[in-house]
């Protein structure tokens, strides 16, 4: 459930916000100055904010900025009962996401706020997805090249890092002797592949070690590496 801020001094409007937010399952809250908005919005929890330009303390303008600045991933939504586009302008330069133009009927007000919260949990979950992955106890960040149990890291080498990163690409995934050496090696590699075994004994080695030390809640909830006979290995992700 998504939580929004009303910032709004006109008790009608304020109230025709409220009501039909809480209506369509939005948790509300509503404020009717700048202050007092700033103060509840630094407590975190919101996810989007909808701001009324013309507040009683303070210019509407200046309170996006702070906002802005102080929760940068926050949805921010300036209403505007002025139709000078200037306001409007100077709106979204001072961070604003969108505008409402009043008057509004409450079915734009929810598309809009839908079509906002909706783009911003997918740009998060992007944002998630593509520098750490959690295979229960496991957690492996790619772009940072951490792999940790628990919270805790554990001390790879390149090579072993690397390997980890391959089965954890094609996750619950067959991926060939073939696939490894080639992508974790090199794509001529014409030698023995025993090196990759010797690398595999030591990442298996290293991750069960570091779950045991973790404690028993580590260990059960710890992700497999499963040897496939004369194919390959998978990661089995246990204890999602
Ligand atoms: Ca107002």
């Amino acid at each position: 459930m998504a939580d929004v801020l009303v910032v709004e001094d006109d008790d009608t409007i304020g109230s025709v916000l409220e009501a039909g937010l809480r209506a369509n399952g939005f948790r509300v809250q509503r404020e009717r100055t700048g202050r007092a908005a700033l103060q509840v919005a630094g407590l975190g929890g919101v996810d989007l904010v909808l701001l009324d330009l013309g507040l009683p303390d303070m210019d509407g303008v200046d309170v996006c900025r702070e906002l802005r600045s102080s929760l940068p991933s926050v949805v921010i939504v300036i209403l505007t009962a002025r139709t000078d586009e200037m306001d409007v302008l100077a709106g979204l330069e001072s961070g604003a996401d969108d505008y409402l133009a009043k008057p509004f009927s409450i079915v734009e007000v929810l598309a809009r706020v839908r079509a906002h919260l909706r783009r911003s949990a997918a740009s998060h979950a992007d944002g998630e997805a593509s520098t750490s992955m959690d295979f229960g106890a496991l957690t492996v960040d790619i772009a940072a090249r951490r792999a940790l149990i628990a919270g805790t890291e554990v001390l790879l080498r390149a090579r072993e890092f690397d390997l980890l990163a391959r089965l954890v690409r094609d996750a619950g995934m067959a991926v060939s002797r073939e696939a490894l050496m080639s992508d974790v090696w090199d794509e001529h590699w014409f030698g023995s592949t025993k090196t990759l075994d010797v690398h595999m004994v030591a990442l298996r080695r290293k991750l069960s070690a570091a779950a045991r030390t973790s404690g028993p809640d580590a260990v059960d909830h710890m992700p497999q590496i499963v040897t496939l006979r004369g194919h390959g290995y998978r990661l089995d992700a246990i204890g999602e």
